[in-house]
């Protein structure tokens, strides 16, 4: 093995940049040559390939958002596109690709292992990824959501309201189940479990009859939209409802420690993996440790959804 490519892909997610830089530098501490793929797929297929120095990851250990951007491309689902991605990894004569992302970027590489030696790292903020315990980003997009969150009960105690939050999560509520049981909200609504709005507003009303004030649920958007479910909790029950969406802001600021090091542990894992010679793996962080898994369990049996934790919620917010 002489030369690594890597890129990032899809979603951005904190922590990808410590990812980064773990593999350009555990590549050249092996001497290997790293090349920087910019902009995901798009940018591999049009050659926007740049070899990486140990300098050029300085300082961006801590910082979120990916150094070498991100994109989505429809191209490269593509046989054609797959094609052209092949030929420019060819005529830069990488060996192997280093791909960070979620399972969509899983399997664009997947694509690519005819021709290149493949290794998956999971990076993505929704936590959404078989095979692995946590993605990359994941908990610091929880602790994004529960600093919020903090922030919009301290008005919806002042102003006595009842808010909506809205937390991203399109199939898949981990950050809403992580995020509201540790900011202690009085309803988690998930794409994964029904709800219903009577046991919602006579939750409200129990609270109310209790003397307590405000309330904060939090929606993963998968569940709904929360303009929608705020506006039936309103007219059902009576209360003056608030809707806060967080959107990107989940997505952004400096990785908390546990992805930084995760990060680093994947990035590291993935170049030992190369220099192993295995092909069409995946770095997963499992019962505290980062292994090497074949990139196939990635699409495994998705984990199923934590009801246990779900249903100590509600235990804890009657
Ligand atoms: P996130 O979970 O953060 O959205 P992701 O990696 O799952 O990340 P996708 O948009 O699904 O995000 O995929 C990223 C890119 O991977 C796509 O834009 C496309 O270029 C490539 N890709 C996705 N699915 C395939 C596929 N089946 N075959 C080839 N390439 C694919």
């Amino acid at each position: 093995i002489e030369r690594i490519g890597v890129l990032t892909s899809g979603g951005d997610a904190p922590g990808m940049n410590a990812a980064l830089r773990a593999v350009v530098r555990k590549g050249i501490y092996h001497g290997i040559k790293v090349y920087g793929i910019s902009r995901g797929y798009e940018g591999l297929i049009h050659g926007e390939i740049q070899e990486l120095s140990l300098g050029s990851v300085a300082d961006i250990v801590l910082r979120g958002g990916t150094m070498l951007k991100t994109a989505r491309c429809p191209e490269m689902k593509t046989e054609e596109g797959q094609q052209k991605a092949l030929d420019q990894l060819h005529k830069h004569q990488i060996d192997a690709l280093v791909v960070i992302g979620g399972d969509g970027s899983f399997r664009g590489a997947q694509t690519l292992a005819r021709g290149i030696q493949i290794v998956g790292i999971p990076g993505t903020i929704d936590n959404d990824i078989s095979g692995t315990d946590l993605t990359i980003g994941f908990d610091t997009a929880v602790n994004t959501v529960i600093d919020a969150v903090g922030k919009i009960r301290d008005t919806a105690t002042s102003h006595e309201r009842t808010f909506v939050v809205e937390v991203m999560g399109r199939d898949c509520g981990n950050i809403a189940l992580q995020a509201g049981i540790a900011c202690g909200a009085e309803s988690i609504l998930v794409p994964e479990i029904p709800f219903d709005y009577d046991e919602i507003c006579d939750k409200l009303k129990r609270g109310h009859q209790r003397g307590k004030n405000h309330s904060i649920i939090i929606v993963s958007e998968g569940a709904g939209s929360a303009y929608k479910i705020g506006e039936e909790l309103r007219t059902r029950s009576g209360f003056e409802t608030r809707i806060t969406i967080l959107g990107h802001l989940q997505r952004g600021g400096n990785p908390s420690a546990l992805d930084a090091v995760i990060a680093a542990a994947m990035g590291g894992k993935a170049v030992e993996i190369i220099l192993a010679g295995e092909t069409n793996k995946m770095t997963a962080y499992v019962n505290q440790e980062v292994i090497s898994r074949p990139l196939d369990a990635a699409y495994g049996e998705r984990r199923p959804f934590n009801r246990n934790l779900y249903e100590l919620a509600n235990q804890l917010s009657i």
